[in-house]
């Protein structure tokens, strides 16, 4: 493993500053980052590690939503009481992800930030358009895994299991920059290649995750998360469906977003509109589910597989509500 120094930094500013100075990078916990060290891919002279920060491992309840901070460990935000009584989906999510260790680990902001998991891109020996390279070995290579929407420059998948639901709750991700604290919503924070193909979220240089926030606006009547992976003991997802119902209390305001298919989290409004629908209707939300995707030589089984997949999270929804 290459040595590189680490920074602790007292303030934000201190932060972004030091990220600034030449070939640096933020850690959290360091599940995904100090990996990629480990495996030659990335090679940061420095780590400006964001646990020295003060204010930023707490979850606060208010009448507006839940701000979870970027430091909180996933496994603290699935067993939180009120997180789990408003916002279950999110907790089903996150014990979806990775095992017990690592939930114990990871953070919230690590999570959301960590690089995806295309095995190229994961290959010191490999260059391509993600890395500063051109090209895409997957396009014509081993592309089981890989997405089969929007995948025209890239096709690696957003890996985090947060992200589709956050865009389906459309929290709100409060950034540190230089120029203060700025906010996105998660749909306009998670970005695919044709943005930026080098990055995976609206990040500028030296900024970072400081909370997230879960609108109580957008807490779900009912809700519906399922996922298909090849290892049932832990795994990425190869297909995931986050279904909310009747956000607010407000009937037929619906949310599906499909994970692991697309370099970003993908809203399917056009699914949305049958769910309140006839057996018919429902059976067509499920046949559409492949609309607009461009499999490569590998992956279409993720078709049949999303099919499958929005039938069950639209059945367990509607009895979830009834029930
Ligand atoms: C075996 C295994 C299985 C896994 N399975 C899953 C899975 O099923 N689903 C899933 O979602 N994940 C999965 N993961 C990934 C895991 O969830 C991530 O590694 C973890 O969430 C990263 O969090 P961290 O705090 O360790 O981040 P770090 O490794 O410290 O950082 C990750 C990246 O994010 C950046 N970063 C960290 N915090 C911030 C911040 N606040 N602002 C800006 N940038 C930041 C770092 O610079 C780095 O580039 C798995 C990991 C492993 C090893
Ligand atoms: S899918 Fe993306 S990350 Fe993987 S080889 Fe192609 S361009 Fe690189």
């Amino acid at each position: 493993m290459r040595p590189f120094k680490v920074i602790r930094p007292t303030n934000e500013k201190e932060a972004m500053e030091q990220v600034s100075k030449g070939n640096a990078s933020y850690l959290a916990a360091g599940t995904d980052l100090l990996n990629r060290i480990k495996e030659h891919v990335a090679s940061p002279d420095s780590v400006v590690d964001l646990k020295s920060l003060p204010g930023m491992n707490t979850i606060e309840v208010t009448d507006q939503g839940i701000w979870i901070g970027a430091l909180v460990r996933l496994s603290a935000v699935s067993s939180h009481t009120d997180v789990l009584s408003r916002f279950p989906a999110v907790c089903e999510t996150i014990i979806h992800a990775a095992t017990p260790q690592i939930r114990n680990m990871a953070t919230v902001g690590g999570n959301l930030c960590q690089k995806p998991r295309c095995w190229y891109l994961r290959h010191e020996g490999y260059s391509c358009v993600k890395n500063g390279g051109t090209g895409c070995w997957a396009r014509d290579g081993e592309n089981e895994f890989h997405g089969i929407f929007d995948n025209q420059i890239c096709s690696a998948t957003q890996p985090s299991n947060l992200a589709p639901v956050l865009v389906a709750h459309e929290a709100v991700i409060e950034i540190a920059s230089k120029d203060g604290v700025r906010e996105l919503t998660a749909d306009q924070f998670f970005i695919g290649p044709s943005s930026d193909p080098l990055r995976e979220v609206s990040l500028e240089e030296g900024e970072f995750v400081r909370r997230v926030m879960l609108p109580e606006s957008t807490r779900a009547g009912s809700w519906a998360y399922e996922e298909a992976r090849e290892k049932q003991s832990f795994d990425w997802a190869q297909a995931s469906v986050t279904l909310l119902l009747d956000r607010g209390g407000r009937k037929g305001d619906h949310r599906v977003v499909l994970g692991a298919v697309s370099p970003a989290p993908l809203r399917r409004s056009d699914i949305e509109k049958k769910i309140d629908g006839s057996d018919d209707e429902i059976a067509e939300a499920s046949g559409i589910a492949g609309a607009g995707a461009t499999p490569l030589s590998e992956n279409g089984y993720k078709i049949p597989m999303l099919k499958g997949l929005i039938g069950k999270a639209i059945r367990s929804a509607r009895s979830r509500k009834e029930g």
